[in-house]
């Protein structure tokens, strides 16, 4: 079961993002925060079911849908694999295999360019970088 802290930064997150606190949204938020190996909906759909939200495979992924598009969590595609789903409550960088398409995390550095002046009227509101390469396995 998600700590009492968890459970409170998950719903101010939904809060703030402007979405209902649905059990399904809550629940694929926990799983994501407590396992960073970037699931996909195969992985995610039955371990949902599995703790306490009944919920069909649509259901699941209309909430992934609705949390990626509000910036919870980043959704990632890989040409020949299923995409991965990734709770971004706590900022990070990414690193792909392209070998297995693993996505693992990196700590978060800043890059000091992004923090200048930027050109025309664009302003940044975040930013995260995808390293790639071949992971420890497929070395
Ligand atoms: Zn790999
Ligand atoms: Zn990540």
């Amino acid at each position: 079961m998600a700590s009492p802290s968890t459970t409170h930064n998950i719903e101010e997150a939904l809060s703030a993002a402007g979405l209902r606190r649905t059990p399904q949204r809550i629940a694929l938020l926990d799983y994501l925060l407590r396992h960073p190996d970037h699931a996909t909906v195969d992985e995610l759909w039955p371990a949902l079911n599995k703790h306490r939200v009944c919920a069909s495979r649509a259901t699941v992924y209309n909430a992934l849908h609705s949390l990626v598009k509000a910036g919870l969590v980043r959704e990632f595609k890989l040409d020949a694999s299923a995409a991965r789903y990734d709770a971004l409550l706590h900022p990070h960088h990414h690193f792909i295999c392209d070998s297995c398409g693993a996505v693992e995390d990196l700590e978060w550095f800043e890059v000091p360019v992004l923090r200048q002046k930027q050109p025309g009227r664009r302003s940044i509101r975040s930013y995260e970088v995808v390293v790639r390469g071949h992971c420890a396995k497929c070395r």
